[in-house]
């Protein structure tokens, strides 16, 4: 291994219990500050009957309460503009982030300038891990203006010296016109709008995507880039290699990113998140290892506006090892998709993403877009499960070929499904995040 084969060679080949040590002293430190400054944390820690003596070493952390999303959207509603989680001084407050949840109210994230240096320094890690050196040109065709994967993954990439191409989204023509005339060599987007792009560039620019000569596909924002199909789907449509990143908005845009070994995404946080692995329904701790499947949980190790203790991610993961050819000796993992997404069809839970890489594996036959349909809100759904999906060209029995995808999902997934098939172009694509799930009930 060469140093520069890492962003931080030193703490990214750090041994694991030097790492431990180090988390250890940081939370504790963090923990002195949440005591002291954040009215949020003092309520909760004395609801839950928790000292800042009863925290001696890493392990003491099961004792402290978890914290959920819609705590934050209530204390920030309760008072404004941040919440009450916010242990920092407005005035130290240089950049606020948005993300927009299903209610449509936005919910801020606010960055003193150490906060944003640490988000800047860890998605670089992660992008640098994703194959992105100083040579390369990115162009960023995911959203730009308040999303947290915007203005952090330009600071990110100039961190890195690559160039930074914002082109944001709804703007397709630039992407293939930019790619062209900039010879760009990498481009950062969702895998659907991968998938879609191939598309575009074919229908409208009347070219092979692979001529745009694009080398690298830096994905994120959702589960797709490593199911197989999508992923052997976008590799051979561009000519590519795809990786993928995956992080929180609450957190860091991007604490997690997928080396050349294309096995899984590393950790890449160490010493400014602490992640913990639990059982969703429970909540229990689970200890982590190569097979092991959970919900992502962070601990903010070193932040000063939003630290959060416990912040309950609902993405459920599942960890592909503990070690890597690449040198990294943080453990790599793969996000299947959402709790909150989960489905349960006569006691079996199916994820959206797992359907989606079903109907992706039938590719070319399939297009590999697909939306579930639900007539009233889940996660119990009445087999069976209503799927909508495009078959692609050169798919001239469609009768055979809904068979053929019905009979696959029962077998993999032991739920019934009603596949219906419509043509390639008709379910929306998406930019910033695609939608596998279509609520009927919502009109
Ligand atoms: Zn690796």
């Amino acid at each position: 291994m060469r140093t520069d084969d890492y962003f931080d060679p030193e703490i990214e080949t750090m041994m694991p219990d030097d790492l431990r040590a180090l988390q250890e002293a940081k939370l504790a430190t963090q923990l002195d500050y949440l005591f002291a400054r954040s009215p949020f944390y003092q309520e909760k820690f004395a609801a839950a009957g928790v000292r800042r003596e009863d925290f001696r070493s890493l392990k003491d952390l099961a004792r402290f309460p978890f914290t959920l999303k819609e705590e934050l959207r209530e204390s920030q509603q309760a008072s404004p503009p941040l919440g009450s989680h916010m242990a920092a001084d407005m005035i130290d407050v240089i950049r606020l982030h948005a993300s927009t949840g299903t209610t449509g109210r936005p919910s801020f994230v606010g960055l003193t300038r150490k906060d944003a240096q640490v988000w800047t320094k860890v998605t670089a890690r992660s992008f640098y891990a994703q194959g992105i050196r100083p040579c390369d040109i990115l162009i960023h065709a995911t959203g730009l203006t308040m999303f947290a994967g915007g203005l952090p993954a330009k600071d990110a990439i100039e961190l890195i010296g690559a160039t930074f191409v914002p082109v944001g989204t709804g703007a397709s023509e630039k992407v293939v016109l930019y790619a062209k005339s900039l010879r760009a060599s990498a481009i950062h987007c969702t895998p659907s709008y991968a998938m879609y792009l191939a598309e575009y560039v074919r229908r409208e620019a009347k070219m092979d995507p692979r001529e745009l000569g694009i080398k690298k596909f830096v994905c994120g924002a959702e589960p797709g880039a490593g199911i197989p199909a999508v992923r052997a789907k976008i590799t051979e449509e561009w000519g590519a290699r795809v990786t993928e990143g995956l992080g929180n908005a609450d957190m860091i845009p991007i604490i997690f990113g997928e080396c050349p070994e294309q096995s899984g995404m590393h950790y890449n946080g160490q010493e400014y998140v602490f992640n913990e692995i639990i059982d969703p329904e429970s909540g229990e701790v689970l200890p982590i290892e190569a097979g092991l499947s959970g919900e992502l949980v962070y601990t903010s190790l070193e932040r000063e506006c939003v630290p959060l203790l416990r912040f309950r991610t609902r993405d459920r993961v599942t960890i592909l090892g503990t070690s890597c050819k690449c040198g990294r000796t943080s453990y790599k993992l793969r996000c299947v998709g959402r709790t909150d997404d989960m489905l349960i069809v006569l006691g079996v839970n199916v994820f959206p993403s797992a359907v989606r890489d079903i109907v992706s594996s039938f590719y070319p036959q399939m297009t590999g877009e697909v939306q579930i349909l639900l007539e009233q809100p889940g996660p119990g759904v009445k087999p069976p499960l209503q799927i909508v999906a495009e078959y692609g060209n050169g798919g001239p029995d469609q009768a055979a070929l809904q068979k053929k995808v019905e009979d696959k999902i029962k077998s993999v997934l032991s739920v019934s499904a009603a596949v219906q098939l419509v043509p390639e172009g008709t379910l929306p694509r998406f930019e910033m995040k695609g939608q596998l799930i279509r609520k009927l009930y919502e009109k």
